[in-house]
């Protein structure tokens, strides 16, 4: 018996093996899941479709998630393969290159725009979509970062962003409980994906992060995946409008020891 036996997850995100998304989706289909995904752009198919394939899925529709046309068009589609959806996943985030050094004062409004509609705004619309699919209740889960909450250097929109997703969890939350859909984010710690290796300094912040959390190591895809597949499971059934941390202790620490190590 999985955890998600009889369930059909729709997930977007995947970009490569890699892809936080993909961490999920092995652990999801592990327990017994049926899996659909959207991905990006026509240019990854090549990338996502064997992906895809290998655990089962035959609905691989890509789809840009900042065109709304897009997103009704591929809905559409998938209303046509199934008759409901019990699990998303949101594992998206864009902002320009050039917003992500120098200074956040320095963001024009045309990257502010770009990383809040499609990091923030795209999990709102997919919302609305899923939630007529989700006749007997779901989940929705996003991922997040800790530079929502404390200033993370480079981050910059991106934090703002994601402090902005964190809020639309708790709105989405809101709205969605009467149906019985629960919606909530996982915080990772950093993990080398395409994503996270545009950011300058990751690199150091990557390595450092093992020798100053409590555990002592990185976190996985594996980690992520498999909180989010217990998350999306009737064992959470209660748990809604969280943020839950997947981040090996970071974000309990107030200085790191080598602040306090005598000479
Ligand atoms: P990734 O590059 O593998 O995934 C990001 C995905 O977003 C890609 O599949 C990309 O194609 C997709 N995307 C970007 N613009 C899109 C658009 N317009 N339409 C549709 N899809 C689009 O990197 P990842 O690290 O797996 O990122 C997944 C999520 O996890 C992101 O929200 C990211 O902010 C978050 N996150 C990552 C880390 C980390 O350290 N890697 C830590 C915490 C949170």
């Amino acid at each position: 018996m999985g955890l998600l036996d009889g369930k059909i997850a729709l997930i977007f995100g995947v970009a490569n093996d890699h892809s936080i998304a993909w961490g999920i989706a092995k652990a999801m289909h592990a327990e017994g899941a049926t899996l659909a995904f959207s991905y990006a752009g026509p240019a990854l198919e090549r990338r996502v479709r064997p992906l895809a394939e290998s655990v089962g899925a035959s609905f691989i529709e890509p789809c840009d998630l900042s065109d709304d046309d897009q997103i009704t068009a591929l809905f559409e589609k998938y209303r046509q393969a199934y008759d409901r959806l019990d699990i998303l996943v949101h594992a998206v985030a864009f902002a320009k290159r050039e917003e992500l050094s120098g200074p956040y004062y320095l963001t024009s409004r045309e990257g502010f725009r770009v990383a809040m509609d499609v990091s923030v705004y795209s999990f709102t619309a997919l919302a609305r979509e899923a939630a007529p699919l989700m006749k007997n209740g779901g989940a929705l889960l996003t991922l997040t970062y800790y530079g929502s909450e404390k200033v993370v250097p480079h981050y910059n929109v991106m934090g703002v962003a994601k402090a902005a997703l964190e809020a639309s969890v708790r709105y989405l939350a809101y709205d969605l409980g009467p149906k019985g859909i629960r919606v909530n984010a996982i915080s990772a710690g950093p993990i080398r994906t395409l994503a996270a290796t545009g950011i300058p300094g990751f690199r150091s912040l990557y390595s450092l992060f093992r020798e100053i959390v409590p555990l002592r190591r990185n976190v996985t895809i594996d980690d992520v995946g498999a909180l989010a597949a217990w998350l999306c499971s009737d064992r959470a059934a209660a748990i809604t409008g969280e943020v839950i941390f997947v981040d090996a202790g970071y974000h309990i620490l107030g200085v790191t020891e080598r602040l306090v190590e005598e000479p």
